[in-house]
């Protein structure tokens, strides 16, 4: 496979990395276009099919493994598995696209280790595990249960922040927006993301 950059937007759930891959995705100047990934949860809220996610069940997604299909997928929370098509960034290549993502942490690194030149992989990070609760609550769209399960993995997944590319902070919402602007703009004008070291060659 090859083509454009890739860029990786990972974090826990609530802190906020979906506004900042959304806001990047309004910018035609970075002519970027998100990775579409499959899961086996089901539709949440106003979620479209083929916009948010494609939405296929348990079986269709482990037959999907079985044909090597997935650039990368994880069982991200029990039962519930999201991965990465390959058809899907091999399409958006061919359309000339930047393909971004919102993915977990785990799929993100891997997709770094498989294309280290092409990828800039970003960690957003919330201001407090205490805080992604109140912001997961707010948001209202599961269970208890469910969100408890998410602050759980928080604290796993805060863990791994050094090994992204960069990390940024979403203290304060605008200040992350124009940060993730300015990072992404001079990536995608790059011929190679300049902090990268050696060892990615
Ligand atoms: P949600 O259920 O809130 O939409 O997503 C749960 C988590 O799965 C989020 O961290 C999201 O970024 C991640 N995720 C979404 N798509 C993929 C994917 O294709 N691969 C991986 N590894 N994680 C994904």
């Amino acid at each position: 496979m090859e083509g454009g950059k890739l860029i990786i937007f990972s974090a826990p759930s609530g802190s906020g990395k979906t506004t900042i891959v959304r806001h990047l995705l309004n910018k035609p100047e970075l002519n970027l276009a998100f990775s579409v990934s499959a899961t086996s949860r089901p539709q949440r809220g106003k979620e479209e099919e083929g916009k948010h996610y494609y939405y296929i069940s348990l079986k269709e997604f482990k037959q999907h493994i079985k044909n090597d299909d997935f650039l990368e997928w994880e069982e991200v929370y029990r039962d519930n598995f999201y991965g990465t098509l390959k058809s899907e960034v091999e399409r958006l290549w061919a359309e000339g696209k930047n393909v971004i993502f919102d993915i977990d942490v785990v799929g993100g690194l891997r997709i770094k280790k498989k294309y280290p030149k092409e990828t800039l992989a970003v960690f957003v990070k919330p201001p407090s595990v205490d805080e992604l609760k109140i912001r997961l609550k707010k948001r209202s769209t599961e269970s208890e249960e469910k969100i408890n399960m998410r602050i759980a993995k928080a604290s796993v997944e805060l863990a791994t922040a050094p090994q992204f590319d960069t990390v940024i902070k979403n203290y304060d919402l605008d200040t992350a927006l124009e940060e993730a602007y300015q990072l992404v703009s001079k990536f995608v004008a790059s011929d190679k993301y300049e902090n990268k070291d050696a060892s990615n060659e």
